[in-house]
């Protein structure tokens, strides 16, 4: 399996590629393509399947590391984190119980209604591509 450099090197090279592609197709949405590639690099750079270890991104939680703690003894190194279905899944999960706190004080203390449909695709799906292409990566190197 790659290091996490590797990792990281790819994951931004195939940024690159994909903001490139969304400019070909006519993507010029300043406020999505932000919001997509602020997501596309917080993932890569902090949820990486290898979470199930001791790894870089793991580390990189600093003190909040223990969030994932559960995540990482719960699941073994390579099996559901690096399934192309259950692994983003299982990661988004745990990232969702994380942030439900922060969630809550949005809306009942800051008084945050709604986030457009939109904006929520676009986190999801720049947190999605840097799981997968790490799970592809690991089973071509
Ligand atoms: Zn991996």
């Amino acid at each position: 399996m790659p290091s996490d450099k590797i990792h990281t090197k790819i994951n931004c090279i195939m940024l690159l590629i994909i903001l490139i592609i969304m400019f070909m197709v006519g993507l010029k949405d300043v406020q999505l393509v932000i919001t997509f590639v602020l997501t596309y690099l917080f993932a890569t750079y902090f949820l990486s399947p290898d979470l199930d270890i001791d790894s870089t991104p793991y580390k990189r939680w600093g003190v909040f590391r223990v969030l994932w703690y559960p995540y990482k003894t719960l699941i073994k190194h390579g099996g559901i984190s690096h399934h192309p279905i259950a692994g983003p899944i299982s990661i988004l999960l745990n990232l969702f119980i994380i942030l439900l706190p922060l969630l809550v004080f949005a809306k009942v203390i800051l008084g945050i209604q709604s986030i457009s449909t939109e904006i929520v695709g676009v986190i999801v799906i720049g947190c999605l591509l840097p799981i997968e292409i790490h799970i592809i990566t690991d089973k071509i190197l």
